[in-house]
């Protein structure tokens, strides 16, 4: 990586107070020759340019480091090829990170990319969030950047969470919550707070929510009719 990115990254880091050493820039950096190179052989992302993808990936997926809990368990609900999941394992190596993804092979990248990486705060799990009942209540934080709309998100990330527990969306901004608020009385959450962030002009909502009680009885329902009539 270019000298003035890798420079770009440890300031914004920085002024956000997240420390991060040698080690876990080397990590990061890593993360994204791997991505790239994976890139050529299968879609991971359609940023190939190294100060976008600091910005844009590394960055962005850092931003809610701050929001989480010492020792953490966090759920990655749609990981991807690991955003947020794996750059927040290297930032806190105090928490444990689930990145789950339905498309396997993007799982198994994340995997190999991990352990070569060195990161061993953060494992895999392939399959569908509304299908994973052996992980319901499980989780302290539960993430998803760029996977559904918020009113589907809530209904998959609930039941994966601890009651107290807390949901991050990724959105660039606030304008769903209104359409949200059946899902949010039904599933018995709350909205909690807002952090909105301009990282270097791209705009970042982080939407904080809280699970109140258990998951009531009938939810998460199949991803068709989660789709078909969301809450
Ligand atoms: N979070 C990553 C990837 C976003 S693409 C990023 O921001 O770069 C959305 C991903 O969500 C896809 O990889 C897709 O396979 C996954 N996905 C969509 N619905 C899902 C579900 N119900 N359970 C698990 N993964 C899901």
């Amino acid at each position: 990586m270019e000298k003035q990115n890798l420079q770009l990254l440890r300031d914004a880091l920085a002024a956000w107070d997240i420390p991060a050493s040698d080690a876990q820039l080397n990590a990061l950096v890593g993360f994204y020759e791997l991505v790239t190179d994976a890139n050529s052989r299968f879609n991971l992302t359609a940023i190939s340019d190294e100060r976008d993808f600091v910005i844009k990936h590394i960055l962005d997926s850092a931003s809610a480091a701050p929001l989480i809990g010492q020792g953490a368990r966090l759920i990655d609900i749609g990981a991807g090829a690991g955003f947020p999941g794996l750059p927040l394992a290297v930032l806190r190596e105090d928490i444990s990170v689930t990145a789950l993804d339905s498309t396997a092979k993007k799982m198994s990248f994340l995997s190999a990319s991990a352990s070569a990486l060195g990161v061993k705060n953060l494992t895999t799990v392939a399959g569908r969030a509304e299908e994973q009942s052996s992980l319901f209540c499980k989780f302290d934080v539960a993430t998803a950047r760029a996977v559904a709309s918020l009113n589907i998100l809530l209904e998959l990330a609930s039941p994966l969470l601890k009651t107290d527990g807390k949901f991050i969306a990724y959105k660039s901004d606030a304008s769903e919550l209104p359409l949200a608020q059946n899902a949010l009385a039904t599933l018995k959450m709350r909205h909690v707070s807002t952090t909105s962030l301009d990282i270097f002009g791209n705009s970042r909502a982080l939407l904080t929510f809280e699970k109140l009680a258990p998951t009531p009885h009938g939810y998460p329902r199949r991803y068709g009719s989660i789709k078909k009539s969301p809450l």
